[in-house]
């Protein structure tokens, strides 16, 4: 018997077994999945799915944030599914947004060069998506219900899940992100101060587990506490180094490269070089104009 590509969580979740997008997916008579990882992995993710799940249907997919990297394969995978998609107003505003949408498809399609896919697919917009904001609920079949999080500062569109009574949670890139060597990258692309506070509220959930959207998830109210904590750390020092930096030189691309070299040098998503240099760069710039140059 071959392995099955997905591995069960806890309770009725189960992730699929992916080095950079361990996509999860809740399980029961409405199955939901959290994230769509990259249009190149569309069709591996349908195979999965079928595997895991027969014919049975994907009622709703849970976006945290309109990243390329967590939507790519969600129209494709619409198409097929029909399922309903739950974002943010600000993920759903730009998931509507004609240049958003062709901005998508193109980091995209530059991920499929990288991982040598030439079949024809695109990312389109998407169908069907419904807004939701701070503590909304989302209730599931058989008592189970995500609790929603506005937890920014990755970019201004991020919320996350907290799938309950498990306390599961789903919180997108606003923990940072877990390198291939263990490490805890942050990622505060849209405002250094959100994203410090995002975490802390993360902290707060008293999660049992964390379910990365990268990487892997953390198992156990500790652990999850001291992955988050270190997050925290992380945060705090890579500002302090930027700080620095900018205290000698206000070159944003200079200081971009450095960091990229110095401190993202094995990420998870080895995707196109543009999209990295892009969050190396906003970062910098978060901490300038929230502390350097204060207006
Ligand atoms: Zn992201």
């Amino acid at each position: 018997m071959s392995r099955s590509p997905f591995v069960t969580l806890r309770a009725n979740v189960a992730a699929m077994r992916d080095a950079m997008f361990p996509l999860y997916v809740v399980r029961g008579e409405r199955n939901v999945l959290i994230d769509c990882a990259i249009l190149a992995k569309a069709g591996e993710i349908e195979r999965n799915l079928e595997a895991l799940l027969g014919d049975a249907a994907i009622a709703m997919v849970l976006l945290t944030h309109s990243h390329y990297d967590h939507t790519g394969a969600c129209s494709r995978l619409q198409e097929k599914y029909s399922f309903e998609i739950v974002a943010s107003r600000r993920t759903k505003e730009i998931l509507e947004n004609d240049k958003a949408v062709a901005f998508i498809d193109d980091l995209n399609q530059k991920f499929k060069r990288i991982l040598n896919d030439r079949s024809p697919s695109v990312f389109t917009k998407p169908r069907a998506i419904r807004a939701v904001g701070e503590n909304d609920r989302i209730p599931l079949p058989g008592g189970q219900f995500f609790e929603v999080f506005e937890t920014p500062g990755h970019t201004r569109c991020s919320i996350s899940f907290l799938l309950q009574p498990e306390k599961i949670l789903f919180p997108g890139d606003a923990a940072g992100v877990m390198e291939t060597d263990g490490k805890i990258k942050p990622l505060f692309l849209s405002s250094y101060t959100q994203y410090e506070r995002s975490l802390e509220k993360l902290l707060a959930l008293d999660a049992e587990v964390l379910a990365l959207a990268h990487n892997t998830a953390v198992k156990g109210k500790v652990r999850v506490r001291e992955f988050l904590s270190a997050s925290l750390a992380e945060t705090r020092k890579l500002k302090e180094k930027i700080m620095a930096w900018l205290g000698h030189s206000q070159d944003f691309a200079r200081i971009a490269d450095r960091l990229l070299a110095e401190e993202y040098a094995s990420p998870t998503i080895m995707g196109p070089r543009e999209a990295l240099v892009i969050n190396v760069t906003a970062m910098v710039k978060s901490v300038f104009y929230e502390f350097v140059k204060v207006p």
